[in-house]
């Protein structure tokens, strides 16, 4: 199981990170809003709601959008007023410091037996189900052709030579049409559960695929967002 900790103290952190571990549990911990809102392909989420940089409330909900996996708020706040905002905010329980490992690995296990009894589909199947074989139609942006079906891609003509993140990157990029696509959603379409919280590996393709495409502004960076392809290619 893979869980990611949301714990700006780092002794807390670190002690509550050795728990897990030796309770088998892959611990991704990250110190900020900002980072939890980067990460991705967790099982549970432990939120601390005070947190350094962003609300801890306004982090909950913003995962909520994103993930769809069980959210224990992790909190010194007691008051009772605040657990209801923090189950408001989607969290799926509420722990109070000081709390101990114990009562806290059970509620983990309460809310993802709860999480797999609301969603049977998410269980692992014991048989693979043929899967139909998906046929995505030729995309065409200008002089920009992306042919995801033959992993091929052309401009103006000319074959472009991507490695094969480049090329599943552009093909998720191409295919969106000039919509803006977030940094979570191309790092789940193009990594999918391979790449933990650090995002720079986006970045990094982003970069050789712009040099690659001999044109920087054809795929444009959004703030905060993440990125979008232009959707009318020029021819060059
Ligand atoms: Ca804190």
């Amino acid at each position: 199981m893979r869980v990611l900790l949301v714990e700006d103290d780092d002794r807390v952190a670190a002690a509550l990170g050795d728990v897990l571990r030796r309770h088998g549990v892959l611990v991704h911990r990250v110190s900020s809003g900002r980072a939890a809102l980067s990460a991705h392909r967790v099982d549970l989420v432990l939120l601390d709601l005070g947190l350094p940089d962003i609300d801890g409330l306004a982090v909950c909900r913003a995962l909520r959008r994103v993930v769809d996996v069980p959210i224990i708020a992790v909190t010194a706040r007691a008051e009772e007023h605040e657990r209801i905002a923090g189950l408001r905010a989607g969290a799926d329980d509420y722990v109070v410091k000081p709390y101990s490992s114990a009562e806290l690995l059970a509620r983990m296990e309460a809310v993802l037996r709860r999480s797999h009894r609301a969603r049977p589909e998410a269980g692992p199947s014991p048989v693979a189900e043929p899967q139909p074989v998906a046929s995505a139609p030729v995309v065409r942006l200008g002089a920009l052709e992306v042919d995801p079906d033959a992993r091929r891609a052309t401009l103006s003509g000319a074959e472009l030579k991507l490695s094969r993140k480049e090329f599943d990157l552009l093909a998720v990029l191409a295919v969106a049409h000039g919509a803006v696509c977030s940094r979570e959603l191309l790092l789940d379409r193009v990594w999918g559960a391979t790449i933990f919280g650090s995002t720079r590996t986006l970045d990094v393709h982003v970069a050789t695929l712009r040099a690659k495409l001999g044109d920087p502004d054809l795929v444009e960076t959004v703030r905060g967002v993440g990125y979008r392809m232009r959707s009318a290619v020029p021819l060059s």
